[in-house]
């Protein structure tokens, strides 16, 4: 059985390795198919297809679109993207800038923390300038020393109710499905277990999502435990959904999962890739 893993990060957006070196190590792990989804980017996508094709491994052009659902923010994957698309790539373009503007009062609301610099020094850790995200900040604050690891800057600093935390308002739920779509692409609602929103809320938005031709949730990912697997499972069932895969890597001893890693689906799953 060919080992699948449709979501991880290279430096393009979050990551901490180059597209190419991200290929080369998902081969190592002994990954046969990888999609590379980057946070609102594309632009590591050549890159990364060249490497595969030198190293055997097939590449997906991937991406993780930023969306907010409910007030709260949601990813959605784009799996078999055509990355020229012009309604795609201008859709990122604006979620990108969203999140250019989001740094700038983000820096302003650590420097009323008592943390200065925090803009230059985020932008310090992002090798594209053109995509800067939380976890850029993060990695800055750890380097400070405010903060011993990434995760524990997120709880103390980065999410709703923490003195770094800014409400930004990014694309809908419907918008990034068109997109995707548009594109040629499927769209798979990413880590379904890891928002915080209860039962009742979670069933609105598979339901949703769904209702808008939304294709797959994941079902095996880095960011659920162990119990949730099944759990999603039956839920991809239930809403006639495929269920997809993905380590989410981002970096090396962060604390995330190694790519390839105990991506196995439940047998009674139907996989996004069934008919690739
Ligand atoms: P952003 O899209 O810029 O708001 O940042 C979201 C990213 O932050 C996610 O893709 C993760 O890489 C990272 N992240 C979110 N929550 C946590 C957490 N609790 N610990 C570590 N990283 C996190
Ligand atoms: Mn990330
Ligand atoms: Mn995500
Ligand atoms: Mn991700």
């Amino acid at each position: 059985m060919p080992v699948f893993d449709l979501h991880c990060h290279s430096t393009a957006s979050d990551g901490v390795l180059p597209p190419e070196l991200l290929v080369a190590r998902a081969h190592e792990q002994g990954v046969d198919v990888l999609a590379l989804t980057d946070h609102d980017e594309t632009s590591g996508l050549a890159a990364a297809a060249e490497r595969a094709r030198e190293l055997g491994i097939e590449l997906v052009n991937g991406v993780e679109i930023s969306i907010t659902w409910g007030g709260q923010t949601v990813h959605i994957v784009g799996l078999r993207v055509d990355t020229r698309h012009p309604g795609l790539l201008g859709g990122l373009a604006a979620n990108r800038q969203g999140r250019a503007d989001r740094a700038l009062l983000m820096a302003e609301a650590l420097a009323g923390a008592g943390i200065d610099g925090a803009l230059e020094g985020a932008y310090r850790f992002a090798s594209n300038k053109g995509l800067i995200g939380r976890t850029h900040f993060a990695r800055f604050l750890v380097e400070e020393g405010h903060v011993k690891d990434v995760k524990t800057v997120f709880k103390k600093y980065l999410v709703k109710g923490k003195p770094g935390f800014v409400h930004h308002e990014w694309a809908s739920l419907q918008q990034a499905v068109e997109w995707i779509h548009a594109a040629g692409g499927l769209a798979v609602l990413a880590h379904p277990g890891r928002y915080s929103m209860g039962k009742e809320k979670l069933r609105l938005l598979m339901a949703e999502f769904r209702d808008l031709g939304g294709e797959a949730i994941e079902v095996a990912t880095g960011s659920h435990t162990p119990d949730q697997v099944p759990l999603f499972a039956a839920y991809a069932r239930e809403y006639g959904l495929l269920a997809s895969v993905g380590s989410d890597f981002h970096a090396p001893g962060e604390g995330g999962r190694e790519l390839g890693r105990r991506l196995e689906l439940p047998a009674d799953c139907r996989p996004v890739w069934h008919n690739w």
